[in-house]
């Protein structure tokens, strides 16, 4: 299986699970726990989730399906920005901590950028890995002049930015990718097939469709076939998983790159980095 190496040496399986809007519906509750389940099965370790999602609801959920294998997972959480301060992150780590269920995270993300200045979380990330209660750390939706201003605010130890990157999101690779990829630091992937929209795209689907795949597989296989992404699809069923789960085994030819270019054409310039 293709792996991914943050810049402490760590490696995880390139294809990782993402969380948001589970644990929004009780009625979806088990068949989410055990998509899960049979992604940690299908080696798909790292699993994506936040305070946010669902009001700490998602935190709650992800604990409850990795319980009897919490050492397996390579366990990502964020904090909201409002509470990347000195006094505050130490307080959302720890309540990130309980929800889950677990004495520590494993990466732990700034989930964007707000008022306190980044010197400040880097500050505060890093007594949260002095204390054990973070492995490492990383942000969410910073772009290249962020990045920099990180680097520059001390923040040398940041494993990885997590941003918006699939098919039809192709700002990232003018310039904040070729930035990460000379820091040695892995992307992760979120919405990679664009929160599901993708997988109606006629082009994708056509092509899918001659590959005897599906438009999901094709989106995937695309993220995994560059260097350095870490696509982290959020799938609510079993069903779902196996799909993804089988674009790692999915190799695109040069011909297939080629048209893919064509579908979705490469930026041309510099693009604001986009979130959801
Ligand atoms: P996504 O993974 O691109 O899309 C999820 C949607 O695609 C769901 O509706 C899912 O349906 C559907 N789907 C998944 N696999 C499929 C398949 N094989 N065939 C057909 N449909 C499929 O979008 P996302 O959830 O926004 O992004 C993924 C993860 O990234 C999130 O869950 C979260 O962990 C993270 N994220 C981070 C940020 C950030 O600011 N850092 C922002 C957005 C997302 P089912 O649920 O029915 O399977």
């Amino acid at each position: 299986m293709k792996t991914i190496r943050f810049p402490d040496g760590t490696t995880v399986p390139a294809l990782g699970q993402g969380t948001w809007m589970m644990a929004e519906d009780p009625a979806r509750r088990s068949d989410e726990i055990a998509a899960l389940r049979e992604g940690l099965s299908l080696g798909l370790t790292l699993i994506d989730t936040a305070e946010m999602y669902a009001d700490g609801e998602s935190e709650r959920l992800v604990g409850e399906a990795i319980a009897s294998m919490r050492d397996e997972v390579l366990l990502v959480s964020k904090a909201y920005p409002q509470n990347a301060s000195r006094d505050r992150l130490p307080r959302a780590c720890e309540a990130s901590l309980e929800r889950l269920g677990t004495d520590r995270l494993d990466l732990y993300l700034l989930h964007w950028r707000g008022r306190v200045p980044l010197a400040e979380t880097v500050e505060a990330m890093e007594r949260l890995v002095a204390a054990g209660k973070i492995l490492r750390w990383g942000v969410s939706n910073l772009d290249t002049g962020d990045m920099d201003e990180l680097v520059a605010s001390g923040g040398t130890a940041c494993q990885t930015d997590q941003i918006l990157y699939n098919l039809t999101r192709r700002g990232p690779e003018y310039d904040l990718i070729p930035w990460t990829a000379r820091h040695h630091m892995p992307v992760m992937a979120y919405s990679p097939v664009e929160q599901g929209c993708l997988v109606a795209h006629p082009g994708l689907a056509a092509m899918a469709a001659e590959h005897a795949v599906s438009p999901a597989q094709l989106a995937l296989a695309w993220l995994l076939a560059r260097p350095g992404i870490l696509p982290i699809p959020k799938a609510g069923s079993v069903a779902h998983v196996r799909d993804n789960r089988a674009a790692l085994d999915l190799k695109l030819s040069e011909g297939d790159l080629r048209r893919l270019d064509e579908l979705f054409p490469p930026p041309r310039g510099p693009e604001p980095l986009a979130m959801l």
